[in-house]
């Protein structure tokens, strides 16, 4: 699953056999019924919002028991009766358990094997993206499924976890001119009264139930061939075939990829990929993947260079859950990463084997750089962590479990070494083929491969929370030795506790004029690596090579210069990003001082790649944030002029026939950093013109540029240029573009534009989850807005709350307190914990969002404390 939203579930240990209780369960059912088949047969019209279904569940009653209970939310039970494999029928009564539970109560004992049939009616949802649910584009409704990871239960009765894996047999009833697809291909289709067909499907192979999934409406077919037997196609809502072309072409290419690398076919008899008309969402339903209009379709008119890549990336990652997660099922949700991690770590692999001119190793090396950012907190979470609550299983789907859980296989991937690791790949998938798994089992196959015990060092990653900092020190003799130490990586001010890891730590250098490479494991807190390879001192050193370790580096005496020295010309694109990014880490956390960061941005802002002028610019950005004293942020806009502005300028915000990919992707990162973060008001000026030229004639502006050349515009704005992109958002029918606008909706600084923004979450005009994160937390980001989201909170949360989806696994309430996520004084903090310490109680996942959002604002304040003379002396000087 790829979501913007956080969320999940997660369990304490039941004992398989447990006498069945008239108590409903806490959180796991008790195992006492096992199910070995559903057959479920449902009735779903687009534009209704309920639905009927019928569900017969077969069941082996291993205990005596006169109440049997399954996850059920929202249904209303019809008739229930259970007809045992002999013997007469039992109607059941059912007891309502909580708000997850369903008992169905007997009046005397049932035992062994029998079929439970229930009759009931559902709910198909507006406001909600969870469960069964209703989209509508271009006046027609469209019904979709999304199960993972507790909503299954919303569309029958079920036993709603991952490890009850069984055959599923669906049966549709829907308006004989849609189109109705499940996860296997159709088996017949017969016609009924009423403009009605039925539409059974093949039984499917073993499934969890949040892997189960439908859809139905008047959708276009685009054929997107065949990969071995495996059918291929794309389904788009009707008129959108000619968008689909990108996908149609990227999936084959991709999904042989898949393949080869895992060396098992693609474990499904088709696969459709579905395009749902949301934002900013996939989900890897076994044979029926479902993907976010924007993701997967693209006007080849206005396609962004970017797209192509966000396309590879999540398809990639969707279609590798058909064998991590789908064909092998994490047993329980704390081993999430066991299917995120993994496609995590496969959306930039196979893009990157599919282009290798894409760079993907420095989008990789960017998303562990971004990962640490959240482990560093003292409230982060550990990739695999114990479920004992709702919070837990919302909180499991969190940035920890896909970012820092992929960047951990890469590590051991590459100390293991890559072949070895793919064998230990193919093995753990072939031997758990069909059924569930644990991390356990991973670290097992593992092992084998590496013919060396793996897990205590991969435990030590997927168990403790936080980033490692590696120093290195080096003494040069006769046989040069580079001295290591270990400490947990810790921003200034942190409450966190100290630790330590069992580190793979691989090393590059060059020495007698041969670059060497080797790995060791770095088990204590301090340790010696020999450099077998050199006979004096190298010319450099490089402690994370290929920058693929989950951990930074603090380099000693003079080795950062040394390493970036010839522009770090020895290393790859990944590597220097890699160095700076550990050095602009460092600098936040006091343990590099900001001059000697700062003193990178002359050179490397001067690079031949986009991807280190982006890292040059992240670590001169220092002088816009937060720790620089307010008079001197001018000065601060002008170093960046100074630094970058010679190449924005001569860039523009307007393409040139003819040039590179790279050119177009620097200019889109530079031009808007220098005109917002510079004031540039050569650029600001220019941007002003093109984006009201553009909202009048939707030209002048290349699809590149035009998100950040509407939100810088936005952010300089005034009334007018709200008005225009106000009324253009409301029209608008492409989801792409309404996203565009949304985004710069959400970046006017002008604070009374700000809340005139704000008043769109409540009107009817756009849908909510289109526009809470772009204009809920746009404003968060200027400091003459940063305080107006809390007021709108505050102001209208029970207007809010009433609109936005709910489930475990999207509920936004949880996501209100990062209202406050850039707050940096004391007497805001505390105003945000008083406002929502009992309230987030009642939001899933809420307790963690605010626990980090003060863990953040605490840290804020300690940081400005601590760097705020150093960078004032460097702005008095410059
Ligand atoms: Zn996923």
């Amino acid at each position: 699953m790829k979501s913007s939203l956080v969320l999940a579930i997660f369990c304490l240990s039941i004992p398989a056999f447990s006498t069945p209780s008239l108590e409903p369960p806490k959180l796991r059912l008790d195992g006492s019924a096992q199910p070995s088949h559903y057959a479920v047969d449902l009735t779903l019209v687009p534009d209704r919002d309920t639905f009927r279904g019928s569900a017969d569940i077969s069941l082996d009653v291993r205990t005596p028991a006169d109440i049997i209970w399954l996850n059920a939310v929202g249904l209303e039970i019809q008739a229930a009766i259970f007809q045992p494999a002999s013997g007469a029928a039992l109607p059941a009564r059912t007891v309502t358990g909580g708000d997850q539970f369903l008992g169905f109560a007997f009046d005397r004992p049932i035992s062994g094997a029998g079929v439970l049939h229930v009759a009931y009616q559902g709910k198909i949802s507006r406001i909600s993206n969870a469960g069964v649910f209703q989209l509508e584009e271009d006046g027609r409704w469209y019904v979709y499924s999304q199960f993972e990871p507790t909503d299954a239960r919303r569309a029958f009765p079920c036993f709603d976890e991952p490890s009850f894996k069984v055959p599923w047999q669906v049966t549709l009833h829907v308006p004989k001119d849609d189109l109705a697809l499940s996860n296997t291909p159709v088996e017949s289709e017969t016609s009924e009264a009423n403009g009605m067909k039925a539409v059974r499907f093949k039984p499917s192979p073993p499934l969890p139930s949040y892997l189960v999934a439908f859809t139905v409406g008047p959708f276009d077919i685009v054929d997107a061939g065949r990969v071995g037997p495996t059918p291929l196609r794309v389904i788009v809502p009707k008129g959108k075939s000619a968008d689909a072309q990108d996908a149609a072409t990227a999936i084959p290419q991709l999904l042989k990829l898949l393949e080869d690398y895992i060396g098992i076919p693609f474990p499904y008899e088709k696969l459709d990929s579905v395009v749902m008309p949301v934002s900013d969402f996939a989900m890897e339903n076994a044979g029926l993947i479902t993907y976010a209009e924007s993701s997967l379709l693209a006007d080849p008119a206005t396609e962004t260079i970017n797209h192509k890549r966000e396309l590879a990336g999540i398809c990639a990652h969707e279609m590798s859950h058909q064998w991590f997660g789908d064909l092998v099922t994490t047993a329980w949700w704390n081993d999430t990463w066991l299917n995120e991690a993994f496609a995590t770590w496969m959306e930039r692999k196979i893009p990157g084997e599919w282009k290798p001119d894409w760079d993907l190793a420095v989008t990789e090396v960017n998303a562990r750089v971004g990962a640490m950012r959240s482990d560093e907190l003292a409230s982060a979470r550990e990739i695999r962590q114990p479920i004992q609550s709702n919070d837990d299983i919302a909180n499991a789907f969190d940035d920890i479990t896909y970012e820092k859980g992929g960047a951990v296989i890469e590590m051991f991937e590459h100390w293991i070494g890559p072949e070895k690791f793919r064998a230990g790949v193919q093995a753990y998938l072939k031997q758990h083929a069909w059924g569930n798994a644990t991390a356990g089992d991973f670290e097992a196959a593992m092992s084998k491969v590496a013919g060396r015990d793996v897990a205590p060092a991969f435990d030590s990653f997927l168990d403790q929370p936080g980033v490692p900092e590696v120093s290195i020190a080096l003494k040069c003799g006769r046989h040069p030795v580079l001295e290591v130490s270990q400490k947990r990586s810790l921003p200034v001010g942190s409450q966190a506790k100290p630790q330590t890891w069992q580190i793979p730590i691989c090393v590059a250098y060059e020495a007698n004029g041969t670059v060497h490479h080797q790995c060791s494991l770095l088990t204590e807190t301090k340790g010696e690596i020999e450099l077998t390879g050199a006979e004096k001192c190298p010319a450099w050193i490089l402690p994370n090579d290929e920058e693929t370790g989950y951990y930074q580096v603090a380099y000693q005496d003079e080795l950062l210069k040394k390493v970036l020295a010839d522009h770090g010309g020895h290393l790859t694109v990944a590597e220097r990003v890699g160095v700076l990014g550990d050095v602009d880490s460092l600098s936040s956390e006091g343990e590099v001082s900001a001059q000697t960061a700062l003193a990178l941005v002359p050179e490397f802002s001067q690079d031949p790649d986009w991807h280190v002028v982006q890292a040059a610019a992240d670590i001169a950005a220092l002088l816009k944030g937060e720790s620089v004293p307010s008079n001197l942020r001018a000065k601060g806009a002008r170093f960046i002029r100074q630094q970058f502005g010679d190449r924005a300028t001569a860039l523009g915000w307007v393409s040139k026939p003819g040039e590179s990919d790279d050119t177009r992707l620097l200019r889109q990162k530079l031009v808007p950093f220098v005109a917002s973060s510079g004031e540039e008001s050569e650029l600001i000026e220019q941007d002003e013109k093109l984006a009201r030229e553009w909202l009048a004639t939707r030209r002048g502006i290349g699809p590149d540029m035009l998100a950040p050349a509407l939100r810088v515009a936005a952010e300089f704005g005034n009334r007018d240029l709200f008005n225009s992109l106000r009324t253009a958002v409301i029209e608008e029918r492409d989801h792409h573009l309404r996203e565009v606008m949304l985004d710069a909706l959400g970046s006017f600084r002008n604070p009374e534009l700000a809340r005139a923004a704000l008043d769109l979450l409540l009107s009817k005009d756009i849908d909510v989850r289109e526009s809470f994160y772009p204009l809920l937390f746009g404003p968060i980001s200027f400091l003459d807005t940063r305080d107006i989201p809390f007021e709108f909170v505050k102001q209208h949360l029970n207007e809010l709350l009433k609109r936005l989806p709910r489930e475990v696994g999207e509920d936004y309430a949880a996501m209100l307190p990062q209202v406050g996520a850039t707050f940096c004084e004391t007497k805001d903090r505390n105003a945000l914990d008083a406002f929502f310490a009992d309230r987030v109680k009642d939001y899933n996942g809420g307790p963690r969002t605010l626990a980090q959002t003060l863990e953040g604002i605490d840290l804020c304040i300690a940081a400005r404390k601590s760097m705020a003379p150093e960078l004032a002396a460097f702005l008095n000087k410059y």
